[in-house]
């Protein structure tokens, strides 16, 4: 992973901010800034911040992957920008603002810290022990607020927030930290699109994986569990539901067809490809403990555009837990046991995957 973690690295504009070096020991991070640029620093234990005003510069998210810094987000507002640099375990920070005249630049260096000197009994000095790093879970449940999704003996928003937060409980009780792309009855855009990119968004390199979760309906008397992860896909059959998921109508076919390219660019992105490794064997995981649990019908571990885990940084499937309209599903739905069976189903997939998938 190392290997490619440099490859992103170098792909970076020539002109990034912050322009990177990896060095022997240390990350270096050099912000070059506008006369008029001002800028503030924060540090907490894993999170050195930097807020700029006075300076145009453009949106980032990069995965450094180096010893002494996880990654990196500018985060772009008015006439300035946030910095979140994601500082590894043992490392100091060292900052310096050089200023010939006509050039200011803030030069900052992320060091790993010096092993404590060893008990003179010990032989050999231990070396320092990472400590691990927090397991996130981003969960996306899907739809809310204008939008239902699908409409049967349940509806689709309601029961996606309902799994959603005891799938929230149930992992934070295994120390997991747990984010949620909403947690009431809200949008986040009243606009499909945007609404699709806020939650996709929340896939970066920041998270260990990305799950959203819907519920399935259909003309005829379909049911079961279906698990996707992204991928493009000839099969007729799936774009109407693919397409619905992506916000329906015009938009959706819209949404659907750029999900399509971005899936056929990924055949040829060998990073792509490894994380969708990832995630297809978190689909299985997952897909495998909802079967296990409920029994239900087993429509299978499948690839398909969805708009909303298209740009997926991290392992990101989309879980379709049943059919709102099914008579039998659809009321299954309804009952507090079975979402309880389904969210203890969603937390043992995961589990499997972060303590077996690295
Ligand atoms: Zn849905």
């Amino acid at each position: 992973m190392r290997l490619l973690a440099f490859v992103i690295v170098w792909l970076a504009p020539v002109l990034a901010f912050p322009r990177l070096g990896l060095h022997e020991g240390y990350t270096r991070l050099v912000f070059d800034l506008e006369a008029r640029t001002q800028y503030q620093l924060a540090q907490s234990p894993d999170t050195l911040t930097l807020r700029f005003s006075g300076i145009g510069v453009e949106a980032a998210d990069v995965d450094v992957s180096s010893p002494q810094v996880a990654s990196y987000q500018v985060v772009v507002a008015g006439n300035g920008a946030t910095v979140f640099v994601r500082l590894k375990p043992n490392v100091e920070v060292k900052t310096a603002l050089l200023d010939d005249g006509n050039r200011r630049r803030l030069v900052v260096d992320v060091l790993t810290r010096a092993p404590r000197p060893s008990p003179p009994v010990q032989a050999q000095p231990q070396p320092p022990r990472p400590r691990p790093q927090p397991r996130v879970v981003v969960i996306d449940p899907g739809h809310g607020g204008v939008d239902s999704g699908a409409v049967g003996y349940v509806v689709e928003k309601e029961v996606t927030l309902d799994l959603a937060l005891r799938l929230r409980q149930l992992l934070q009780k295994e120390g997991i930290e747990v984010i949620l792309t909403r947690s009431s009855d809200t949008h986040l855009s009243p606009d499909k699109a945007t609404d699709l990119g806020l939650r996709a968004e929340m896939a970066n390199s920041k998270r260990n994986l990305f799950i959203s979760i819907h519920v399935n309906s259909a003309p005829n008397a379909a049911q079961g569990i279906e698990t996707y992860y992204f991928g493009s896909t000839l099969d007729q059959s799936l774009l109407a539901q693919v397409i619905r998921e992506n916000g329906g109508g015009e938009l959706g076919q819209r949404l659907t067809r750029e999900a399509q390219s971005v899936g056929e660019r990924l055949v040829r992105d060998l990073i792509a490809q490894s994380n969708l490794k990832f995630s297809r064997q978190l689909a299985h995981y997952v897909q495998g403990a909802l079967l296990e649990a409920t029994g239900a019908v087993d429509r299978g571990v499948r690839q398909a555009p969805f708009y909303v885990i298209r740009n997926a940084r991290i392992p990101a499937i989309l879980v379709e837990v049943g059919f709102a309209n099914h008579p039998v599903e659809g009321r299954r739905l309804q009952t507090n046991e079975y979402r309880q069976t389904l969210a203890l189903a969603l937390a043992r997939g995961i589990l499997r995957f972060l303590n077996n998938g690295e």
